[in-house]
């Protein structure tokens, strides 16, 4: 079973993510985890991902899909649940037609809310995990509980680079949507109460 979960960015997709993966026995793909990752790895390839990201700008599709491909065959056939990929009509058709989709998930919130979120995001810069000022407060401020890594915010999300990711998603979320849904069961989640109550929601709907 492949699962895409979508929805815009500070909806709690990665979140989400891992605990249905977990729970479902999934392998999570973070989309942009997968980027990072290569930024990490101080490549040429890894610059010219760091130079788009950081302007809040979105991969190119074919470079995109590339870098999938190459994720998903690594993978070796094990379910996968996309966070954040497909984003994009070509990116959809690219995927739908490599691997069977089963179901999609899509979380929503509204721009006022993604930002609120998006601009109290803290990330440890050492193993990725997420953290909010408000809402998910690590237990020591500015230190990653899990593996004591300093807690930094992500260039992307500050309110400039916020405001044009939101902007790209609105503009490709409709035919991508409407392309998964002709291909997979979709099942559409309000994205703004406490994470244990979505998770709650998803895990009602997907069976348990
Ligand atoms: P995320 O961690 O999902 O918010 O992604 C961070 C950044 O990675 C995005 O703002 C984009 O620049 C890039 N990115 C992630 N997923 C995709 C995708 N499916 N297509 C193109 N760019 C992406």
């Amino acid at each position: 079973m492949n699962i895409v979960i979508a929805g815009p960015q500070g909806s709690g997709k990665g979140t989400q993510a891992e605990l249905i993966a977990k729970k479902y026995l999934l392998t999570h793909v973070s989309a942009g985890d997968v980027l990072r990752e290569e930024m990490a790895k101080k490549t040429v390839l890894g610059q010219e991902i760091s130079n788009i990201i950081n302007k809040g700008n979105l991969i190119p599709d074919t470079l995109m899909n590339e870098v999938m491909e190459k994720k998903i065959l690594d993978l070796k056939k094990q379910n996968i649940l996309f966070d954040g990929y497909p984003r994009t009509k070509d990116q959809t058709e690219f995927i739908t037609s490599t691997l069977q989709i089963d179901k999609i998930i899509e979380l929503t919130l509204t721009d006022g809310q993604a930002v609120e979120r998006l601009s109290t995001r803290r990330v440890c810069e050492k193993c990725g995990m997420n953290f909010n000022t408000v809402t998910l407060k690590p237990k020591k401020e500015g230190v990653c509980d899990s593996c004591g890594g300093k807690l930094i915010q992500r260039a992307d999300d500050y309110p400039d680079a916020i405001k044009k990711r939101l902007a790209d998603y609105h503009k490709n979320n409709r035919p991508v949507m409407s392309l998964l849904k002709s291909k997979a069961k979709y099942y559409k989640v309000d994205g703004s109460p406490s994470i244990e109550e979505i998770f709650k929601k998803i895990c009602s709907l997907l069976g348990t």
